[in-house]
């Protein structure tokens, strides 16, 4: 038998199946999971902390760069409105 695998017997007569934790490799899971509980939650608090960030606005009209402060575009799209505001006066 695999080290990485343990298979028992439970009350019911069931076979169950457990299989190491692909991240930490020290809890055991059943075989229809990834992780472990420890690491699903481990997963779950670093998307939380990365939602906590402070969202970096995307531009409304290329909507790929940051915008800049104070403005609802980004420095490329500021750019190309003064040359077409040149361009039409
Ligand atoms: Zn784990
Ligand atoms: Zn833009």
């Amino acid at each position: 038998m695999s080290e990485y695998l343990l298979s028992f017997t439970d009350d019911a007569g069931l076979k169950m199946i457990y299989t190491r934790c692909a991240r930490c490799e020290i809890n055991f899971i059943s075989a229809d999971e990834d992780l472990c509980k420890v690491c699903k939650g481990e997963m779950a608090g670093s998307r939380f902390e990365d939602d906590d960030e402070p969202e970096e606005l995307l531009c409304l009209y290329c909507e790929k760069r940051q915008v800049v402060y104070g403005e609802e575009m980004c420095a490329s799209c500021l750019q190309k409105r003064e040359k077409a505001a040149q361009t039409l006066s």
